[in-house]
This record gives structure tokens, C-alpha cells and sequence, in this order.
């Protein structure tokens, strides 16, 4: 099974309320061969809600305490985002799933880039929460974009 980000299949579940659905990727649904999973909503973030990004680092300073995911009021919901990762690691273990494709330049789901924490459109290398958690569990994360 191949975890996929749940917005790329077309849950309404973005920050905004709206979605991501990539055709390809949502066949891997109907085909039974992906599971779709939300890790913010995992983490019981409501939908919609305030936009957040990464302040001080990546995802990969997230798991290791040197880094905050805040929203652009200024909230800090780094708990959240823990739980969610947490969650979609142990989805993804019970499936046995060695890869996941998710969304590019989320705070949870980027596998490349993200944005840069200032909340200005700018983005920097680096993976979000959940693709950092997956990696260090031995679990491949890709973009959509590269597929
Ligand atoms: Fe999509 Fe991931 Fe953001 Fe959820 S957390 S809306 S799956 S990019």
C-alpha cells in the first residue's frame, strides 16, 4: 500500500477548505493499492483553518524540539502536527507501506520544499513534519510533482 496525502485524492481537507485531486493518484484509491490520510487533520486540526508553516527550520528540526510550527496568527501548534505525523506512521506500519506520495511545500507533507516560515510566499529545501517522520522510519517519501 502506498500512503498518499488525502487532499491529492480529493478531500476537501486543505487549510482553505479546498482540495488537491490529481487524477493519477486518486486511480491509486479506486484501485485499492493507496490509503489517504490527512496529518493535520489526524492531528484534530479543524477544517478550514489558520495557514501555518515552520518557523526556525524544517520538519526534521520539528522532531528534534529546534523548531515550531506556527500559524500566521502566531499559535503554536507543533503539538498537532506531532500527533498527526505520529498517526500517519502508525497507519502506514500496520500497512506495511514502504512509500508515500504527498503534497509538495506543505508544512506536513512537503518532500522537497517548504515554506519559509516568514508567511511572505517564500520557500526554502526542506521536507515537513510527517514526510521527516516517515524518512527516519525507513519509509520513502516522493512529491506528486515528481510522479
Ligand atoms: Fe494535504 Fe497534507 Fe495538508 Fe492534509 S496536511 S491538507 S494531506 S498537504
Amino acid at each position: 500500500m502506498i500512503i498518499v496525502s488525502a487532499c491529492l485524492v480529493g478531500y476537501p481537507c486543505k487549510y482553505n477548505g479546498t482540495d488537491n485531486k490529481i487524477e493519477q493518484i486518486y486511480q491509486l484509491i479506486q484501485d485499492n493499492k493507496a490509503i489517504a490520510v490527512c496529518p493535520e487533520v489526524l492531528g484534530e486540526l479543524s477544517t478550514p483553518r489558520e495557514p501555518a508553516e515552520i518557523v526556525g527550520g524544517t520538519g526534521e528540526e520539528v522532531l528534534d524540539g529546534k523548531a515550531r510550527v506556527m500559524t500566521c496568527k502566531g499559535e503554536d501548534i507543533t503539538q498537532a502536527f506531532m500527533i498527526g505525523a505520529e498517526e500517519v506512521l502508525r497507519i502506514a506500519q500496520q500497512a506495511n507501506s514502504v512509500k508515500a506520495i504527498l503534497k509538495e511545500r506543505s508544512p506536513s507533507c512537503g518532500s522537497t520544499m517548504i515554506y519559509s516560515g516568514e508567511f511572505n510566499q517564500r520557500k526554502i529545501p526542506g521536507c515537513g513534519v510527517t514526510t521527516a517522520l516517515l524518512r527516519r522510519n525507513g519509509i520513502e517519501v516522493v512529491s506528486e510533482e515528481s510522479i
